[in-house]
C-alpha cells in the first residue's frame, strides 16, 4: 500500500466498526466509502457480523464474496482512502479462517443459559426477560462477562467490541445496572481479566447514535480502569447507516481527555498508530 499523503499526528478521522448491506447495515460498502471520503476520513474498516447458526440470519457466511467486494473497493479508491477488511465475530461463534481479515472485532451479543441462547441487544422486552432469568444483576453479569472473557483470552480478537453491551438498555427504565454497585464490581473484575489479552478496547458510540444511551461503551467507571491499566483504545461508531460514521466522536474524545487519555489508536498504513486526542 502506498498512501502517505496524510500528515501523521494531525487529526485523522477513522472508524473501523461499520455495518453494510452485507449484514444489518443500510448502505452498500461503496456508499459508505464515498461518505467517508467526503467527510475526510483517512481510513475506514468494514466489520460485518459473521454468520452464527443460532441468530438472526443477517451475518456474512460467504466470506469470499464479502472480501472480494471490499478488496475491489480498496483498489478502486486507493488514492482517496485506506479501506480495511474486518469482521465482527460473536463470542459464541468464533470464525475459522481468522487470517482472512485485516482485523477481528470480538463482541458478545447473546446470553447462553441452560442450553438456550437469547439475543441481548435487540429489544428491551427480550432484555428484561433475560434479566428475569437471573437471581441478581451480579449473576447476570457473571454469566455475560465470564463467557466473554473466556472467549477473549482464547481467541485474542484484535479489538474487544462494546465490552459492556449488557448495559445497552440501562437508561430505558431507570438505571438497571450501572447504579448497582454489585454489578459494577463484577464488570470491573472482568475488565481487568480482559485487559490481560492485550487486545485493543473499543470505545463505541453506536448506542448513542441509536438513541439508547447518552454515553459510549464502556461505562465511565470502566474507562477509568482502562486508563489506569494503560489499555489501548480505538474509537468506533458501530455505524449501521453512512451518516453515523463518526457519530459522537467529538463529545467522546472530550470525555476521554477528561478521564486522562492522551491518545486513541487508528488503523493506518496497515498498523495501529497513535492518534492524539
Ligand atoms: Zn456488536
Ligand atoms: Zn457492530
Amino acid at each position: 500500500m502506498v498512501i502517505y499523503f496524510h500528515k501523521v499526528g494531525v487529526l485523522m478521522l477513522s472508524n473501523i466498526h461499520t455495518h453494510s448491506v452485507f449484514c444489518d447495515g443500510e448502505n452498500t460498502p461503496e456508499e459508505i466509502v464515498l461518505t467517508a471520503i467526503k467527510n475526510g476520513f483517512v481510513s475506514i474498516g468494514f466489520s460485518s457480523h459473521a454468520f452464527t447458526d443460532f441468530a438472526e440470519p443477517f451475518g456474512v457466511d460467504d466470506f469470499e464474496d464479502y472480501i472480494k467486494t471490499l478488496k475491489e473497493l480498496k483498489n478502486k479508491y486507493r488514492n482517496d482512502i485506506q479501506i480495511y477488511v474486518g469482521i465482527e465475530e460473536d463470542a459464541l461463534a468464533p470464525i475459522k479462517n481468522r487470517n482472512a481479515f485485516d482485523y477481528i472485532i470480538g463482541s458478545h451479543h447473546y446470553i447462553k443459559l441452560d442450553g438456550k441462547i437469547y439475543p441481548l441487544d435487540i429489544e428491551f422486552s427480550t432484555y428484561k426477560k433475560i434479566l428475569s432469568l437471573f437471581d441478581s444483576s451480579e449473576r447476570f453479569a457473571e454469566n455475560y462477562y465470564s463467557t466473554f472473557c473466556d472467549y477473549i483470552l482464547k481467541y485474542n480478537p484484535t479489538i474487544i467490541g462494546h465490552f459492556d453491551l449488557l448495559t445497552k438498555f440501562d437508561e430505558q427504565d431507570g438505571n438497571l445496572l450501572l447504579s448497582d454497585e454489585r454489578y459494577n464490581k463484577v464488570a470491573e473484575k472482568y475488565m481487568k481479566v480482559a485487559i490481560k489479552s492485550q487486545s485493543f478496547f473499543e470505545v463505541n458510540t453506536g448506542a448513542i447514535s441509536r438513541g439508547y444511551r447518552t454515553s459510549p461503551y464502556p461505562s465511565e467507571s470502566l474507562l477509568h480502569i482502562l486508563k489506569k491499566e494503560n489499555a489501548k483504545i480505538v474509537l468506533n461508531s458501530d455505524a449501521h447507516v453512512k451518516e453515523n460514521l463518526s457519530f459522537g466522536f467529538k463529545e467522546t474524545k472530550e470525555l476521554l481527555r477528561d478521564i486522562g487519555f492522551k491518545h486513541t489508536y487508528i488503523l493506518y498504513n496497515n498498523e495501529f498508530i497513535k492518534q492524539e486526542l
